[in-house]
């Protein structure tokens, strides 16, 4: 079985709560929505495209090439668990190279991670706030999502717009308090709109969500900031 993948590369972690560290990125083309925002080439909907056609086995190899003394595997997009059936044969592989995984998502396909959830490490899932991405909803989704990934290292991202409302990140934050009011909660501002007061929206959400939650971070996008991939 082949997938499409844009690019392999290592640098560090830019997002969340495993800032900084080193890993191989894996990202997959293809998603499932369409975010306003999205920077990645993979979201487009369309036939042609910046990807490569690759083996699981072919992928192991360049990921054995790029990677040196790294955390763990980011496996991004795009969105990753639209390849569920590849990465049925690309995780073993990886963990019996001794490699952690790493599952970048936007978590809304619930049955694809309970497929793949005891071959996976670290979960770092978007809430996609329909405020800020454009589009509908997803909140059945992340709660059934929720559910199976807190079995693992989960943490949970918000990407917030000037367009973002109080509304909705008070409904994520009740959310997640409901699987786990502890769970490590991120407000990542939209990196285009940092000099536009971004920053103060996101710290008087900050204090909104935690009134449900106890681990409440303002995190920018770093590798944005330090102009590396
Ligand atoms: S989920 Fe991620 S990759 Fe997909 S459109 Fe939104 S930002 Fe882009």
């Amino acid at each position: 079985m082949k997938s499409k993948i844009s690019e392999v590369f290592q640098s560090i972690q830019g997002e969340g709560k495993y800032l900084g560290v080193p890993q191989v990125f894996v990202r997959f083309y293809g998603c499932n929505i369409k975010c306003d925002w999205c920077d990645t080439e993979a979201s487009l909907e369309r036939e042609e495209g910046s990807f490569k056609e690759s083996s699981s086995q072919d992928l192991l190899e360049v990921i054995l090439k790029e990677a040196q003394s790294i955390h763990s595997v980011s496996l991004t997009g795009g969105e990753p668990l639209l390849q569920k059936d590849f990465l049925r044969e690309l995780l073993p592989l990886l963990r019996q190279r001794g490699f952690l995984v790493y599952l970048e998502t936007n978590g809304i396909l619930f049955s694809a991670l309970e497929e793949l959830i005891d071959q996976i490490d670290f979960v770092s899932m978007d809430f996609k706030l329909p405020s800020s991405t454009g589009q509908k909803a997803f909140w059945e989704e992340h709660k059934a999502f929720l559910n199976i990934a807190i079995k693992k290292d989960v943490f949970i991202k918000n990407v917030i717009s000037l367009s973002t409302t109080e509304v909705d990140v008070r409904f994520a934050a009740k959310l997640a308090s409901e699987v786990n009011r502890d769970i490590v909660f991120i407000l990542q501002p939209n990196t285009l709109e940092i000099q536009d007061g971004i920053v103060d929206q996101c710290q008087r959400f900050q204090k909104v969500c935690l009134e449900f939650l106890t681990d409440v971070r303002v995190v920018p996008q770093i590798h944005k900031i330090l102009g590396v991939r």
